[in-house]
């Protein structure tokens, strides 16, 4: 028997195949959108939502049930590796909301599945997609379904299969392997004094990389630590980095007491973005899979949804045409390019700062003392604000002699 004809199937059930399986059904598309886990599942993360990503929520009208799931941080702080601190709010942008959500995966993902099945899209879970081919009228999906081989086809595929790069690779679409970074995390109750905003750590964890807690309750966190550098044994070595985190001084008033709920969870992040490439023969990448992690911060959620959507937008041309060629889609990459190419460069810059703790040191106490450089510093720790605004003469000179 042939299979049924989608017009797109979306292989991966996570922000970004939610947003793109959501996006393509409220264009009129048949969409079947495809996971290899059973829902709702936890997805390793510090389910941190910055405003970009609750613009694309308030888009998809989930805004308020994600926001019943999760919890509201209003700003941010830093702990520098010398002794620098700062607090932030979030910055006031014209187009987002001040504010961020902290939504553990378990409960925002299954927001988004659910969100595209009520727009349309039909979802099977438990359907692990071994792989795909392509001919000149559309792509063949070979999925293992409940221990059952089962094939898809549809006019084009997108794939939002995040850090599995295995599987791109296997389809010819990735040529290298990128280098990920490495991170983990585990959830806390019982804290105290947690306040309202996120923690950025440099002090007690392993250089180049991060510590963080982000607020999941009024006394309850996700605390976890990324790595931004392979390090031999990385999954013991990360457990080890993350028990002396949560044992460091800085917090130990608020760990006072705490208990770990929950298994340490670690998981790569791709943040090859500017080298990475987004589109294969009939299908298009979004989110992690096209390497949309932040190099500086490891966010990526919020570069999943809008990639979702866009890619569902750039399909508009392919479905009037009919032409799902190279060329065609070669539309989609300049359109990412254009979008995030020049920031991700910029970020990759920025990350050296991490390396050297002088310099990271003399930000953090020029943010605290300038509320112009602070605002602007956090701006690009949010992905709101480009981070060439740096370079603005007026900033460097701030940043390089202090006046
Ligand atoms: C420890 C950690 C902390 C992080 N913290 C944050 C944070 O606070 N904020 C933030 O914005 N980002 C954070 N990130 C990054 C964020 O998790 C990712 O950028 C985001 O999940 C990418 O979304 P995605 O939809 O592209 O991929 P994913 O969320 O990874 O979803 C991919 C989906 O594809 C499915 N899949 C994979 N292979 C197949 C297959 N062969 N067949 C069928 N299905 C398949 C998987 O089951 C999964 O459901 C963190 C990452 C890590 C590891």
């Amino acid at each position: 028997m042939q299979a049924p004809l989608y017009d797109v199937v979306v292989i991966g059930a996570g922000p970004g195949g939610s947003a793109a399986a959501y996006y393509n059904a409220r264009l009129g598309r048949s969409v079947l959108l495809l996971d290899k886990a059973t829902f709702p599942r936890d997805k390793t993360c510090g389910d941190g939502l910055t405003p970009r990503a609750l613009h694309i929520l308030d888009d998809m009208g989930v805004f308020a049930q994600a926001e019943q799931a999760g919890f509201r941080v209003n700003g941010i702080s830093v702990f520098a590796k010398r002794g620098a601190t700062m607090q932030a709010s979030v910055p006031e942008h014209p187009e987002f909301r001040d504010h961020l959500l902290v939504v553990p995966r378990l409960y925002l993902d299954d927001i988004l599945r659910q969100r595209a099945i009520q727009q349309g899209a039909q979802f099977v879970g438990d359907a692990k997609v071994a792989r795909i081919t392509v001919d000149e009228d559309g792509v063949d999906i070979f999925a293992d379904v409940d221990g059952q081989p089962t094939t898809y086809r549809a006019k084009v595929a997108i794939a939002a299969v995040g850090a599995n790069i295995g599987f791109l690779r296997d389809m010819g679409i990735l040529e290298y392997a990128p280098r990920p970074i490495v991170a983990v995390r585990a959830y806390y109750e019982g804290l105290r004094n947690l306040g309202d905003h996120i923690q950025a750590h440099f002090e007690e964890v392993p250089m180049p990389g991060y510590g963080w807690v982000f607020p999941t309750g009024p006394d309850s966190a996700n605390i976890g630590l990324g790595l931004w550098r392979e390090q031999a044994g990385a999954g013991g070595s990360l457990r080890a980095a993350l028990a002396r985190f949560v044992a460091s001084p800085r917090l130990r008033s608020l760990m006072d007491g705490a208990s770990q709920v929950g298994a340490i969870k670690s998981y790569p992040l791709r943040i090859d973005f500017t080298t990475a490439p987004t589109f294969g023969k009939r299908v298009l990448l979004v989110g992690e899979s096209a390497g949309l992690v932040s190099p500086l911060t490891g966010e990526g959620i919020d570069f999943a949804l809008e990639t979702g959507k866009i890619a569902a937008e750039f399909l508009q041309s392919c479905f009037t045409s009919g032409d799902f060629g190279p060329k065609a889609l070669a539309g989609y990459d300049r359109m990412l390019r254009a979008n995030f190419q020049s920031m991700f460069r910029f970020l990759g810059y920025l990350r050296k700062v991490y390396v050297n703790p002088l310099l990271m040191d003399r930000i953090i106490r020029l943010c605290e003392q300038a509320p112009e450089v602070r605002q602007l510093f956090v701006g690009i720790l949010m992905s709101q604000q480009h981070p060439a605004a740096l370079l603005k003469p007026r900033v460097l000179r701030k940043v390089l002699i202090g006046v």
